[in-house]
């Protein structure tokens, strides 16, 4: 073990990327793929030259290798690659803002015969909000139908950017033998008895030199703004180094201006080692991306961290798990500092030292327990009690919070009862164990049934952590019918008092508060504001008041949902010197809100999805009847080869046997996705049909 111990790597020679892709695109093919050739290199020494690559990938494929954990490291070219897993399911929308949080570039897959699938947009339209830069690789080329040129427009067009391609494919589908290289210069011609694994550079041929010029041209042109060198060069058309060009591909790259564009074939092997190598010339190391903000827990001040040992640890918990052999794994990603096995470290958040009982690099095939980890490392750690996936972890004397991830609240609940008395008893801890996991998953108990409520994002992620429970912690349980988790909120501005007042022989109660409460925006939940001066609200009372107002949105006015998106500010109050405490204060907030609610012109609103279904011209008509009859919105129509991609809005309490009825109508041949768009007012708003959902709603 000890020889594999990693070392304390320079910070520049670190990557941590993902692999964003659509579902099918080939993300765990070429993943598994870029698992073997990097093992094989760890393990040159041992394979002699005359053994295939497939006779080690078989051995390797019986071993179980693929990526499982949530970050997986690899070495190439003296360089060490973190990849992040990123989920593939559109569903797990929160997933993927995690894994953007955390990586500092990323490998966009697309299938060669698939192109821009819709879903893919949204991806993409996550990852430019974080600035992450970005290469493409066009997989697939192997498959009929293979379209390498009608991908890159697609990117350019649909993802609203600008793909440079760095090599162009020799033949497609069934002819795809080998790619040009188009910084080199050469021809690159797979050999089909490695699979692809081996290869020999040769010149380009004759026929194909013009074009190769043609697109060599346009690539440096892309370029050239980045690199006065190469711009000289090039004005004066003279050879341009192979360095010079990646240097400027790089910083063009880093600065997301273009999207540097490979191909090849990942079942086939094509493609992968030049893909690797992208990786390392044109994705940022951690001191590229620059320093982190966040603020200080106490102050309101911003703290900044630069990506340097030199400065105070500060961490980012982006993925908790629970792990069979050690327990509570915290995956984390460091920013600045560096932290040494058994410290103790501060959670600014929960206001909790934690001590670091176990740091761990997780590799593809095994996870080794290593003393440090530094500023860009992500690592995993076993110790952890509280911390929760979102958490800062930091130096207690330099604390920061790191901008917190915001997850959506779920939208969907279903009631679980265990089946038997053994499962009774397990069914707490497993499921307390999956929500800690996962914060998009709650658990809950209905105060009036007693029974478990679990809510999450879709019946899709609802029904996949039921299958958790059976599999992993071997629970059997029953559910209930999915309902969706209504909520009210206001729609104009509203001022109340409430006043917390008891005589009672000694001690008294004294609180007495004056709010505004008006419509905030959407997904904000509660913001709370005080803007009493001169302490007609003594300080230490400003925080129950905000509790008791929070605690007293948990109900709401028109049918008993939570309210949300309020934000209320303290506009006056006064106290008495002896019977004013924290409880009467909290009391006081609470009847304020809700008197305030009441006048505040309340109402019911439902979650709404955004859909997208994928179908068959023939079957169109009849797939968008079904929408309107479900309340369905129609957002746009766009064709794409035989098939047409509807974009809808449809309220979530609609989409209940959704995936049965659209195969039915279409024979199986539509496909759709489903994400939480935003919460909106039912409409047809009446008192009727009020009565009647909140009936279904809670059974
Ligand atoms: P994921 O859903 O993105 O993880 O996709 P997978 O890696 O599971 O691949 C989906 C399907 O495409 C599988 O049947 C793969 O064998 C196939 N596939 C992946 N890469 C290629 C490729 O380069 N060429 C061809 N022809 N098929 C591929």
């Amino acid at each position: 073990m000890k020889s594999n111990m990693p070392r304390k790597d320079p910070i520049e020679i670190v990557r941590n990327i993902g692999i964003m892709a659509h579902i099918d695109a080939g993300k765990t093919t070429t993943t598994e793929r870029i698992l073997y050739f990097t093992g094989k290199i760890h393990r040159m020494g041992e394979v002699h030259e005359g053994s295939t690559a497939m006779d080690w990938m078989v051995q390797e494929r019986e071993r179980g290798i693929t990526i499982t954990s949530a970050a997986t490291t690899i070495y190439w070219n003296n360089h060490r690659i973190n990849i992040i897993d990123t989920p593939g399911h559109v569903d797990f929308t929160a997933e993927v803002e995690r894994s953007l949080r955390v990586l500092d570039g990323a490998i966009a897959l697309f299938c060669a015969v698939g192109g821009v699938e819709p879903q893919s947009e949204t991806v993409w339209r996550q990852a430019d909000k974080y600035h992450t830069p970005r290469i493409a690789f066009i997989n697939k080329m192997d498959r009929v139908g293979a379209d390498f040129y009608g991908t890159v427009n697609n990117i350019r067009k649909k993802l609203n950017s600008n793909p440079i391609p760095l090599q162009f494919p020799l033949g497609e589908g069934e002819l795809f033998t080998g790619l040009i290289d188009l910084i080199k210069m050469k021809a690159v011609l797979y050999n089909e008895n490695s699979l692809g694994a081996l290869w020999e550079e040769v010149d380009i041929p004759d026929a194909l030199l013009p074009k190769a010029k043609e697109y060599q041209e346009r690539m440096l042109e892309s370029v050239s703004d980045y690199d006065d060198q190469l711009m000289e060069l090039l004005i004066e058309e003279k050879p341009i180094p192979e360095e010079l060009i990646r240097r400027a591909i790089r910083k063009a790259t880093l600065e997301c201006q273009i999207v540097p564009v490979l191909c090849g074939a990942a079942f086939k092997n094509k493609g992968i080692q030049r893909l690797l190598d992208a990786i390392v010339y044109y994705l940022p190391n951690p001191t590229e991306v620059g320093a982190v903000r966040g603020t200080h827990p106490k102050k309101d001040k911003e703290e900044v961290r630069h990506p340097s040992d030199d400065e105070p640890f500060s961490a980012l918990c982006f993925k908790v798990v629970s792990d069979p052999h050690v327990g509570r794994l915290n995956y984390f990603r460091v920013y600045s500092g560096k932290v040494t096995v058994g410290q103790t470290v501060y959670n600014p958040t929960l206001n909790k030292r934690e001590r670091l009982v176990k740091l761990l690099q997780m590799f593809a095939n095994k996870r080794v327990e290593i003393k440090e980890a530094y500023s860009g490392d992500i690592i995993a750690a076993v110790g952890l009690k509280y911390s929760r996936t979102g958490d800062t972890l930091c130096n207690e004397g330099h604390p920061i919070i790191l901008e917190k991830m915001d997850f959506p609240r779920p939208v969907i609940s279903v009631a679980i009862e265990p089946r038997t008395k053994a499962d009774q008893d397990r069914i707490s801890e497993a499921l307390a164990r999956l929500a800690d996991e996962d914060p998009t998953f709650e658990v809950t108990t209905n105060e009036d049934t007693g029974q478990t409520i679990i809510s999450g994002m879709g019946e899709l992620h609802l029904d996949i952590l039921v299958d958790r429970l059976t599999r992993e912690f071997k629970v059997q349980a029953n559910v209930g019918k999915p309902q969706v988790a209504y909520k009210e909120t206001i729609r104009r501005k509203a001022v109340a008092e409430g006043k917390f007042v008891r005589q009672t022989g000694g001690h008294g109660q004294y609180g007495h508060v004056k709010i505004e409460i008006e419509p905030g925006e959407p997904g904000s939940g509660l913001v709370f504001e005080n803007k009493v001066v001169g302490g007609a609200v003594p300080k230490e009372f400003i925080n129950p008041v905000s509790q008791g107002i929070k605690e007293a949105m948990k109900n709401g006015i028109v049918a008993g949902y939570p309210l949300t998106d309020i934000k209320a500010t303290l506009i006056d109050g006064s106290h008495h010197d002896v019977d004013s405490s924290e409880l009467a204060f909290k009391i006081a907030g609470s009847i304020a809100l809700q008197e305030a609610a009441r006048k505040a012109d309340p109402v019911q609103i439902e979650p709404i999805m955004a859909l997208e279904v994928i179908v068959p011209d023939d079957y169109l008509g009849e797939v968008i009847g079904n929408l309107n009859a479900r309340r369905g919105r129609i957002q746009g129509i766009t064709p794409r080869k035989k098939a047409q991609v509807v974009r809808a809005l449809v309220p979530l309490a609609e989409m209940f046997g959704y995936a049965t009825d659209l195969r039915s109508i279409s024979q199986g041949r539509a496909v759709f996705t489903m994400q939480f768009s935003h919460y909106e007012e039912i409409s047809g708003n009446t008192t009727e049909k009020k009565l009647e959902r909140k009936s279904f709603a809670r059974g």
